[in-house]
């Protein structure tokens, strides 16, 4: 683990030297289904493309290297990732998972893991006692920091010691950061997931997911499942994350530094109410985010004075696109109301703090002048 992390993206320590595939440094499309045997009783290492596909598998040892994981598993989306995961559990297991996580894993949660005898407390985790809210069915807790879309950050080596302590899993879905800035693993998680649809992909062109482990039981269970439920990522697929995972570095050092000025630009606006980005000192999990990270990331959560502003916002952006998703080479604005977060109540959307008034950005690589500019034309026109 001592090479650095741009490095890791392109190369693999186990397969230095080797020149295989004509050569090729791109890694080949295995776009098969099955794979011939030489006689019976003996294989090629590869039977059928749900299980094992060489393509998948490159993917696969390349986030683990990133996350420093022993294994990783690549799935179809982040939501494939996270549905495969809570397989793991049994009926009547107890998960405390994060209030303000990604409206889809609250979907998910909710309407299929309840209906499965799974039984969840939704807390503040940045705040709330996690451990007076253990029970004895309690079997993991479910992260996410800097939390989607109110940018909580809690403390992963704290709330790791008394996952530790008390036998639980720690699962920390680490799609805001992706492993470039921050790796859960190394300080005391279980398992991390992604939406590799994000920053890991990068270019807002596929869909795809991960789950990352250290430990060997949680791995056995998840090549069984990945075989068995068959939601793995096909090859091409595959090799669009690979090809995406190879600019990772640069993508986010050059995102996050057009955040930065991003974040400063909107906090002087007059319309603007509250800025919510870790890389700002006033941010209430900034020194958190300084110890456990290696950067602050580009997504940044901001409120407008009115439900007009936010709307008006969202119509005269340009440039920029109105859009869900987020970790894209392209700018986008989101509303977290109607899009992400729709089908979480909007009692709870309200006491997360999400309210008409809230819109999120993921900031692109384009240039920072550029973004300012069209942001201060739609702001503009607002007063
Ligand atoms: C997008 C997202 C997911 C879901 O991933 P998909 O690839 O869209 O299925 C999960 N968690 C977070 C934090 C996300 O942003």
């Amino acid at each position: 683990m001592d090479r650095g992390l741009n490095t890791r993206c392109l190369h693999l320590e186990e397969t230095e030297g080797q020149i295989n595939n004509c050569g090729a440094l791109s890694y080949p499309i295995y776009q098969t289904a099955t794979y011939a045997h030489p006689g019976v009783g003996r294989s090629m290492g590869y039977d059928y493309s749900r299980l094992q596909n060489p393509t998948r598998e490159q993917l696969e040892k390349v986030v683990a290297a990133l996350e420093g994981g022993i294994d990783a598993v690549a799935l179809s989306t982040g939501m494939a990732a996270i549905a495969l995961l809570m397989e793991i559990f049994e009926p009547g297991d107890h998960i405390i998972a994060e209030a303000d996580l990604y409206g889809g894993s609250i979907r998910f949660f909710d309407n299929v893991s309840k209906k499965n005898h799974y039984e969840f407390t939704y807390l503040n985790c940045a705040g709330d006692d996690i451990e007076g809210s253990i029970k004895a069915n309690t079997k993991a807790i479910f992260l996410e920091t800097p939390t989607n879309p109110m940018m909580n950050i809690s403390d992963i080596t704290k709330i790791a010691e008394i996952a530790k302590k008390r036998g639980l899993l720690l699962i920390v879905d680490n799609t805001f950061l992706s492993p470039y800035f921050q790796n859960p693993l190394q300080l005391g998680a279980d398992v991390v997931v992604h939406s590799g649809t994000k920053f890991l992909g990068g270019h807002n062109d596929t869909l795809a997911g991960f789950i990352v482990t250290s430990s060997p039981k949680i791995q056995e269970k998840l090549r069984f499942l990945i075989k068995t439920t068959g939601a793995g990522l096909a090859p091409f697929d595959s090799w669009l994350i690979l090809r995406g995972i190879k600019t990772l570095g640069i993508r986010m050092e050059r995102a996050q530094e057009n955040a930065i000025q991003i974040a400063r630009w909107l906090k002087e606006q007059k319309i603007v109410t509250k800025v919510f980005y870790p890389g700002l000192v006033e941010h209430p999990g900034h020194e958190i985010m300084k110890k456990q990270a290696r950067g602050f990331g580009s997504m940044i959560t901001f409120n407008v004075d009115t439900k007009e502003h936010a709307l008006k916002i969202l119509e005269s952006v340009r440039m920029i696109k109105f859009a869900e998703s987020l970790g894209g080479v392209e700018t986008l604005i989101t509303y977290p109301t109607t899009q992400t977060h729709a089908d979480v109540p909007e009692e709870v959307r309200l006491k997360n703090g999400i309210s008409p008034c809230t819109l999120r950005i993921s900031v692109g690589i384009e240039d920072a002048k550029d973004l300012l500019a069209e942001l201060e034309s739609v702001f503009a026109k607002l007063i």
